[in-house]
């Protein structure tokens, strides 16, 4: 059983070398009585949430740390092999948190959802009908409150979660600008998603000046994606009683001290309402969330554009990936057919 093991807590950047790929024995028919679940995987996600629980345990992370030595764990799509849970049964497909591994023991198997859709690809289960899918969802339309006709800019926008809340935001009405950081990804965001712009944040001098060009009325919404320097810019280009959704803040995640924010002023002065979410909180919205999605792909309302790394071997990589930008949309790994 091939499998990826974190090696040490990481601090700044993160490299291939702080996982290490191994292998171990597993049996593949359950010890008699066991209440587990055994599964193969077949898709594997890599999210930014996870370089959070890479860090030694910290009183501000909302993730638990991963233990230095043991798997990696994470979102993915995985075939049931043998089961001793009445809910799950051989040949089930399921999503919900498993190892970096060829074969996981999921010793907590309530937590796994069954694949409603196969008529959708499996992968979709790790972003567009999985946590990103359903972050994006509450982010937008319950978070940010959005009203047709509004102004919405996404950072981060052609990522897991940014590409659906662009394309919600149009599906609403809205005006939709996106930011990322190469132009293949900014041709994505104008040509494929239906942002009506895009601009590359990497090549702009002055973000505070970029939005002003983007937003000459200013901005209503703002799906927070990446904090630091572009939420300071932000929220000088907030309309009056604008919303901002802060989602994450993916600049930060390699830092040991977090930059500061400059103009938090602004919210007193242009009654903005600023608000954190999380989606673990939101679970029971999923059946809703998964009917609407589902519904939107097969109209072909929503489209979704996925990265998808080959073998367990190139996992690392891939997660490290994220943080460079690397990723062209969601990125995947994929390890195994069903
Ligand atoms: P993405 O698929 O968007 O991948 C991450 C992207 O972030 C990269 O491709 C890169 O794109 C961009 N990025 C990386 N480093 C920086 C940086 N220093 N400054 C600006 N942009 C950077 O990831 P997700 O869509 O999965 O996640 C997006 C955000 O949502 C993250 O902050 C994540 O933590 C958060 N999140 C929060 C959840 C919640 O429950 N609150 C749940 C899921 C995600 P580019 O080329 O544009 O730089």
């Amino acid at each position: 059983n091939k499998q990826v093991l974190l090696k040490d807590y990481v601090t700044g950047f993160p490299k291939e070398e702080d996982m290490v790929l191994t292998s171990s024995t597993i049996d593949l028919k359950l010890s008699q009585g066991s209440t587990a679940v055994l599964v193969k995987n077949l898709y594997l996600s890599c999210d930014p949430y996870m370089r959070l629980r890479m860090a030694k345990p910290l009183v501000q992370s909302y993730a638990e740390a991963f233990v230095p030595g043991k798997v990696i764990v994470g979102y993915g799509v995985s075939k049931v092999v043998d089961s001793g849970h009445p809910d799950f049964k051989a040949g089930d497909l399921v999503w919900g948190i498993t190892g970096w591994e060829e074969y996981s023991l999921i010793t907590a198997p309530e937590r796994l959802k069954k694949i409603k859709y196969t008529d959708v690809p499996l992968s979709y289960y790790t972003g567009i009908l999985g946590m990103p899918g359903l972050t994006a969802y509450v982010g937008f339309y319950e978070i940010c409150c959005p009203k047709k006709g509004e102004t919405v800019y996404v950072s981060a926008a052609s990522g897991a979660v940014g590409q659906l809340v662009g394309q919600f935001a149009k599906l609403m009405g809205c005006y939709v600008v996106g930011s990322a950081g190469s132009q293949e990804k900014i041709d994505l965001l104008k040509n494929k998603l239906g942002f009506d712009d895009a601009f590359n944040y990497k090549e702009e001098q002055d973000l505070t000046a970029a939005l002003k060009r983007c937003f000459p009325t200013g901005i209503d919404i703002y799906f927070e994606n990446v904090g630091g320097a572009m939420l300071d810019a932000v929220l000088l280009n907030m309309r009056e009683h604008g919303r901002i959704a802060v989602c994450g803040m993916i600049s930060q995640y390699n830092k040991t001290h977090r930059d500061p924010v400059h103009n938090l002023f602004c919210l007193i002065s242009k009654r903005i309402l600023m608000q954190g979410f999380l989606e673990p909180d939101h679970k029971h919205k999923y059946p809703q969330f998964e009917e609407q999605v589902v519904q939107y792909i097969r109209e072909g309302k929503v489209t979704y554009v996925e990265d998808v790394a080959e073998g367990l071997e190139n996992a690392p990589s891939a997660l490290i990936g994220l943080f460079s930008g690397k990723n062209i949309g969601k990125q995947v790994v994929f390890i195994a057919h069903e």
